[in-house]
């Protein structure tokens, strides 16, 4: 991926545009490198919320500021500073990015103020496909080409495409709770895999016409019309499951696992990575606690940066990990929980146990953690990131999969994959306690053996030659083409 000749002098300029939250945010980044390196000009285009956040607990800003033409521009989303944007509100967040946010976007497109003066149009947007609706159409209007990037796996992404056919068919709405655990049947190639309960949590509606469920089938369906999509997963972990996308968007480029991708060519250019690419304060104390636990004996636990608990099931976990007897490390964000209404804490005998065998963190450097020979297991909630950070460290899972595209996530790891086990939903500090035991112990050595089989299938996709590889490549030259 060497810089490319220009023929009428000036690179491409890429607008890069994520969903304004940390597990968007964190892929897009790497995706402004990519281009980086590859000589293409990127404006990285955050809201205000974001990129206050992204610049106060990271080095990003002076690590992209060498890279000629980066330019960073900030967008409003339309809500005051201390409004939640997650939990019950993310459907008035999501409203506001679509009627503020692409008035705003439109604008800067249509005065030339996302350039600069090396490049000043913008000829290619990558927008995030959760943005299409507006985006799509804000490009066709300007006459601007544009790819979709998702950061969900393509397994949920076609589980969301599906969902006119699961109206069509009557699998949707759901039933009631008693259908959850049978088959779905209208998602072709996911026949005898997917249950109910493992369909993406928007389809836990009870009337189709429900705006989030409308609201998802929009956006997919916006998402085929550009010219392309970004996916960051790997052909050889989701092949059958591409073949199904590629009938509605012909043009995909699955270029992951990103992460480590993206740690090979910095490596390779003796580049140094961002110490940092988080929104929130890392605590990096956890490593040299890390350091001093034995080989793979460390089950670590963390849910995300959006998913949140109640008090009575963090305390479940809590007692199933102390009862565990096995090592943890545990992210407990500062918002993770609500405390309980009674005021009740945690119980002090957690506290004292936890002293002894486990360290808590407000926020941890995950990539590192996964790949630190100490951890044996991850307790998770099925983010996309988190999964494949795992999958290509090669650690197995405990998945307790929250919302969005997590449930299928969930059920990929366990039942497709086989490189972890799915907690259905549970939080009973029993089931806690055996599935880490199972983890760590009983079936440790098929459930490290598979996800040692998958870490080298990841590894090789990004490696030269790799399918990921081409995919980037194939990627860097389609923009460099847009611009000819
Ligand atoms: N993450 C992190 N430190 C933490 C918890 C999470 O760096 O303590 C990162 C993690 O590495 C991942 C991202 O936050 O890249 C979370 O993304 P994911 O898609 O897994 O879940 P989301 O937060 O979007 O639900």
């Amino acid at each position: 991926m060497e810089n490319k000749q220009v023929p009428h002098g000036r690179p491409p300029r890429v607008l890069l545009f994520p969903f304004p939250d940390q597990g968007h945010v964190q892929p897009f980044l790497n995706l402004a490198e990519f281009l980086s390196l590859a000589g293409v000009h990127v404006t990285f285009l955050s809201t205000h919320f974001i990129h206050d956040r992204l610049l106060l607990h990271s080095n990003v800003q002076s690590h992209f500021e060498t890279y000629t033409g980066f330019v960073w521009k900030t967008i409003s989303d339309g809500l005051p500073d201390n409004y939640p944007r997650l939990g019950e509100k993310g459907f008035e967040f999501f409203k506001s990015l679509h009627v503020v946010t692409g008035k705003l976007l439109k604008d800067m497109l249509a005065s030339g103020e996302l350039g600069s003066d090396l490049s000043p149009s913008v000829t290619c947007i990558i927008a995030d496909g959760v943005l299409a609706e507006f985006t799509n159409n804000i490009a066709t209007e300007l006459q601007i080409p544009i790819i979709f990037s998702q950061t969900s796996s393509a397994c949920s992404l076609w589980a969301s495409f599906s969902i006119p056919n699961l109206i069509e068919n009557g699998e949707l709405p759901i039933r009631g709770k008693e259908d959850m655990n049978k088959l779905v049947n209208g998602v072709p190639g996911m026949e005898g895999i997917l249950r109910f309960r493992d369909l993406p949590s928007f389809c836990r509606v009870t009337d189709v016409r429900h705006p989030n469920l409308q609201g998802a089938t929009r956006a997919n369906q916006k998402c085929t019309q550009g010219q392309g999509l970004i996916l960051n997963t790997f052909e050889e972990l989701e092949e059958p499951i591409l073949s199904h996308l590629r009938t509605h968007c012909s043009n995909i480029y699955p270029i992951g696992p990103t992460h480590t991708h993206l740690k090979l060519k910095l490596a390779k250019k003796e580049v140094s990575s961002p110490s940092s690419n988080s929104i929130f304060e890392t605590d990096k104390n956890c490593i040299t606690w890390l350091d001093s636990q034995p080989l793979k004996s460390v089950m670590y636990v963390s849910i995300g940066s959006v998913a949140i608990m109640t008090r009575d099931e963090l305390v479940e976990f809590w007692y199933g990990l102390v009862n565990s007897r096995k090592r943890f490390l545990w992210v407990i964000r500062p918002d993770l929980y609500k405390e309980a209404e009674d005021g009740k804490n945690v119980p002090e005998e957690l506290l004292e146990e936890t002293k002894k065998r486990g360290y808590v963190v407000g926020w941890a450097p995950q990539e590192e953690v996964l790949e630190h020979p100490a951890v044996g297991g991850f307790l998770t909630h099925s983010g996309w990131n988190s999964t494949m950070e795992s999958l290509v460290a090669g650690v197995p899972m405990i998945c307790w999969p929250r919302q969005a595209d997590q449930p299928v996530n969930s059920r990929y790891v366990s039942e497709v994959w086989k490189i972890g086990l799915d907690m259905n939903d549970v939080s009973d500090r029993k089931v806690v306690e055996k599935m880490v035991n199972d983890v760590m112990v009983e079936r440790k050595e098929e459930l490290v053996n598979a996800a040692d089989e998958m870490r080298k299938l990841a590894i090789k996709s990004v490696s030269e030659g790799g399918s990921s590889y081409c995919n980037l490549n194939r990627l860097i030259d389609d923009i460099y083409k847009i611009n000819e």
